[in-house]
């Protein structure tokens, strides 16, 4: 049976969506040839690519809106990079919410000027700053929405004069949002889209174009998005099951129907760790959990043992903090089901009662 798939990244994917890329691989479309050893520029895989790239902006509710979507390489950690080479001429803000915003802080430094408008750091990120202020100068303002480490999620995003850049790699589709309030969302495949090696960047193609330097064609959103994200051979394997994923989401209802879903998990398990002695959350502010990252220790460490046999024999995946938090992790990803968090629940419960 198939365990109870708690990982953080690479995560769960829906089953029936594993089924049909595990087909695709051996026959894809009837070509009796695989998805994997066909030409990219081939008619079959553009359709993928222009269905993956038009769920996306539909599931995001950004259709005509003059946005473009794209599947490139290097994971949300080249974005790091490229969203500071495209965007930053002067200086640009950043909320320091986790070691993810720290990373793209220290990327964007080396391109100019860098505002840290609020940080956690002091407290080993356990909640997210409020009340910051983004200078009216930035070029633009940047944030985690949800910091997949610690388990805190932003619940509201600052009205801006500057463009909004956000790493919305662990939370996005997974909950409604007005995005087009977002400029630049970007997001590794791998948290809740589909299999590493791809990054979905949907940008407002008017913030784009503004910075004086010359940016290298690989690194430049105005040349993907004139390729169509084909500049050059595109992960054909993680986009079409990213295609699929979105397909699953949209079939089921979209991003409102999953986020009862996700509501519904987080409050399980966050009540839970709530009533059960034995357990303590790690986030100190309860209205910065997050909903698909729910970090949390044992109060008292000789549970440990028996806790981790417990989960283990009940097919449950995955639970182990990160290494700069400890304590346990349950990453509740859209594909993971409500019975899985029960599974979870049951064990804490039981736990409890044997101890
Ligand atoms: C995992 C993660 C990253 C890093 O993603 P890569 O694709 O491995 O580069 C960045 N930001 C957030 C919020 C993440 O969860």
């Amino acid at each position: 049976m198939k365990k109870h798939n708690f990982s953080a990244g690479p995560c769960i994917l829906p089953q029936s969506v594993l089924q049909k890329a595990s087909e695709a691989v051996i026959n894809f479309n009837g070509l009796d040839l695989s998805l994997v050893e066909i030409s990219h520029r081939s008619k079959d895989f553009v359709e993928v690519m222009e269905t993956a790239t038009s769920l996306a902006l539909e599931l995001l509710g950004l259709e005509n809106k003059g946005y473009k979507a794209l599947f490139l390489h290097g994971g949300a950690s080249l974005e790091f990079l490229m969203v500071a080479y495209n965007l930053l001429e002067n200086k640009a803000a950043y909320l320091n919410t986790g070691t993810w915003a720290d990373k793209a802080i220290k990327e964007a430094k080396l391109f100019g000027e860098l505002i840290e408008v609020g940080s956690s750091k002091e407290s080993n990120f356990n909640y997210i700053p409020k009340g910051y202020s983004i200078p009216t100068d930035a070029d633009y303002f940047h944030c985690t929405s949800n910091n997949t480490i610690f388990g805190t999620q932003m619940q509201e995003f600052p009205e801006t004069s500057v463009p909004l850049v956000c790493d919305m790699s662990s939370d996005i589709f997974s909950r409604v949002l007005d995005f087009s309030k977002f400029d630049l969302i970007y997001a590794g495949a791998q948290k809740n889209m589909g299999p590493a090696g791809t990054t979905l960047v949907v940008v407002k193609e008017e913030i784009l174009g503004k910075v004086s330097r010359t940016i290298p064609s690989m690194l430049d959103y105005k040349v993907h998005i004139s390729k169509d994200s084909m500049f050059n051979t595109p992960a054909v394997f993680p986009v079409y099951v990213s295609m699929l994923t979105l397909q699953w989401l949209k079939d089921l209802g979209g991003i409102a129907e999953i986020e009862k879903v996700n509501n519904a998990k987080a409050d399980l398990l966050y009540s839970e760790i709530d009533r059960n002695p034995l357990f303590n959350g790690f986030v100190s502010n309860k209205v910065d959990r997050s909903k698909m990252n729910a970090t949390f220790n044992l109060v008292d460490s000789a549970h440990q043992e028996k806790f981790d046999s417990l989960w283990k024999n009940a097919g449950v995946n995955g639970l182990n903090g990160h290494r700069s938090v400890g304590g346990y992790r349950a990453s509740m990803y859209n594909a993971l089901s409500l019975e899985s968090v029960q599974v979870l629940v049951n064990v804490m419960q039981e736990l409890e009662r044997n101890s």
